[in-house]
């Protein structure tokens, strides 16, 4: 897609064919090219029939070129791709060997993503790097992306296989796209009055229809859905923080049993922890709470006080619990 803007040092701005010598100064670099999924360009004139064959205003492809202000050169290009099935732009770039280093992909990234935000509000930013490419592990660590889990990739023509890891950001969402990331946005300015406690990796809250009493939830603290986009070391510790949760909603409300569900694809997909205390006999039949047609009854609303109550308990059962499980 055609975008143009300028960051500190770099102006940003669509390729043309015109590019070819300029662009092959990287495409046709070895050093550049050893761990591109591309082949290596041999003749500028390839470079060109490749930017005449681009269709620029490609909606799901941001891939532009970048221009040093100080000199006008042209010194890499890059951008980011959308993926559907991840809701995530995935990160690319190639920058000219002698131009490494000084952080412009960084600078240019950034604000790429701050621009194209506004387009379409995404979930997360992707990269996949060679592992050896300690130079793209930086990069992405910079744009504040993690580790989520190995992988490998294939060179275009199949000529190498490359051990590869998977980098993710999960972003937090704009107001109005994602109910969770909105009510935990209330719940750190203080305006959530089903509020229980922080932890490391969530907030717990008590359910606004108390129906099955003790009804809490745990809400994830990355915008993600799924526990494989966590980090490994964020999901255990979500999982743990949602194993002791349960166990202060067992001891505070009694339960015959607790029912453990990871639920989170309402507005916007947002994963969360529901865990309910069921009682012998709390449904008519034996069966998943869903299925009660007035649980959201307004009749389950706590009272204020009986708020108070509940989440004093909650809370201080987590004080207890929460530093004996790190
Ligand atoms: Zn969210």
């Amino acid at each position: 897609m055609k975008i143009q803007f300028e960051t500190e040092r770099l102006i940003i701005r669509p390729l043309v064919p015109d590019d070819a010598e300029a662009a092959f100064r990287w495409c046709g670099d070895p050093k550049v090219n050893t761990y591109m999924i591309y082949p290596l360009y041999h003749r500028a004139e390839d470079v060109r029939t490749w930017l005449e064959g681009r269709n620029p205003d490609d909606p799901d492809n941001y891939d532009e070129g970048i221009v040093l202000k100080s000199t006008g050169e042209l010194i890499g290009s890059g951008g980011m791709a959308y993926h559907p099935d991840r809701n995530a732009w995935e990160i690319g770039y190639n920058i000219r060997a002698d131009q490494w280093g000084n952080g412009y992909v960084v600078e240019y990234l950034r604000a790429l993503l701050e621009q194209i935000r506004k387009v379409r509000p995404v979930e997360a930013i992707d990269g996949i790097f060679a592992e050896e490419n300690y130079k793209s592990r930086r990069v992405m660590e910079k744009l504040g992306m993690a580790w989520v889990r190995d992988t490998s990739f294939d060179k275009l023509d199949g000529s190498q296989t490359f051990r590869a890891k998977y980098f993710r950001r999960n972003l937090e969402q704009p107001a109005g796209q994602c109910g969770v990331c909105d009510r935990i946005e209330k719940t750190r300015k203080g305006n959530n009055p089903y509020f229980v406690r922080e932890t490391e990796t969530g907030y717990v809250v008590l359910g606004d229809h108390q129906r099955f009493e003790g009804y809490t939830l745990l809400l994830c603290k990355e915008h993600a859905t799924e526990l494989n986009q966590l980090t490994p070391a964020f999901r255990d510790a979500f999982l743990r923080d949602m194993a002791v949760t349960a166990e202060a909603v067992q001891n505070v409300f009694h339960p015959d049993k607790l029912n453990y569900e990871l639920l989170g694809a309402g507005k916007g997909r947002h994963m969360h922890w529901h865990i309910f205390p069921r009682r012998q006999g709390d449904t008519e039949k034996p069966g998943p709470v869903w299925l009660e047609k007035d649980m959201n009854d307004d009749r389950y609303l706590p009272s204020t006080e009986k708020l108070e109550e509940m989440k004093k308990a909650l809370g201080s059962e987590l004080d207890r619990l929460l530093p004996r499980n790190k």
